[in-house]
């Protein structure tokens, strides 16, 4: 779950169209990922879910309503936080709050994962202000960031395991213990997995307060 710099085709960038019919671009230029929280629209109700973001909100940038540069592929949540909010245009100090534009910045350059917990933090005062406005800490997405970290975690451990049985047949003890051991943090991890899933059913994304606030 890293963010990415947004790149977007010239052709898509010359073409002049309604922002409404931009969404399958939009989409494929952001790898069907929120530009915002990552999450991905497979994991979230598909574009049917998703918006076309007015990087600068429509509301007071009317003339970029149909910009190109300026939308972008968020998922629902997210747009419905940030809504007209624009509190400062970007800088290169990154000390005040505003959104990095996804054009130039990489949103992971100043975001810390914690895989274990979940959890997401912003290095910079900007990034700290993306995380809270957007409540990027929702419990969907510590979820998700569990799950992909957990994935991660079961794939390193089973690419050890490959060959097992070549290695086991000549194993020593203490190679068998070692190979052992894999075996059983491949399986516990898949365990947290199939839990986490179940509990990804049945955690709501947000409350209507959350969203009221
Ligand atoms: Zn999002």
């Amino acid at each position: 779950m890293n963010w990415k710099i947004i790149v977007k085709s010239p052709e898509n960038l010359l073409t002049e169209r309604l922002y409404q019919e931009c969404k399958e671009d939009l989409s494929r230029e952001a790898e069907h990922r929120c530009i915002y929280c990552c999450i991905h629209e497979s994991r979230f109700g598909g574009i049917r879910n998703f918006h076309v973001e007015h990087y600068k909100p429509k509301s007071k940038y009317d003339k970029l309503k149909n910009t190109y540069s300026n939308l972008f592929y968020s998922c629902s949540i997210c747009n419905c936080f940030k809504g007209n909010d624009w509190p400062n245009d970007p800088d290169d100090v990154y000390e005040k709050p505003f959104y990095p534009d996804p054009l130039i910045v990489n949103y992971s350059d100043y975001m810390m994962v914690d895989y274990e917990t979940g959890f997401v933090e912003g290095l910079r005062k900007t990034t700290k202000y993306v995380v809270e406005k957007l409540y990027l800490n929702r419990p969907q997405l510590v979820n998700e960031r569990k799950f992909f970290g957990l994935m991660e975690k079961m794939r390193l451990n089973y690419q050890l395991l490959e060959n097992i049985e070549l290695r086991m047949s000549n194993a020593s003890q203490e190679e068998r213990i070692r190979v052992m051991d894999l075996f059983i943090k491949a399986t516990s991890a898949m365990r947290e997995i199939s839990q986490l899933q179940i509990k990804l059913q049945t955690v709501n994304p947000y409350t209507i307060v959350q969203v009221r606030r």
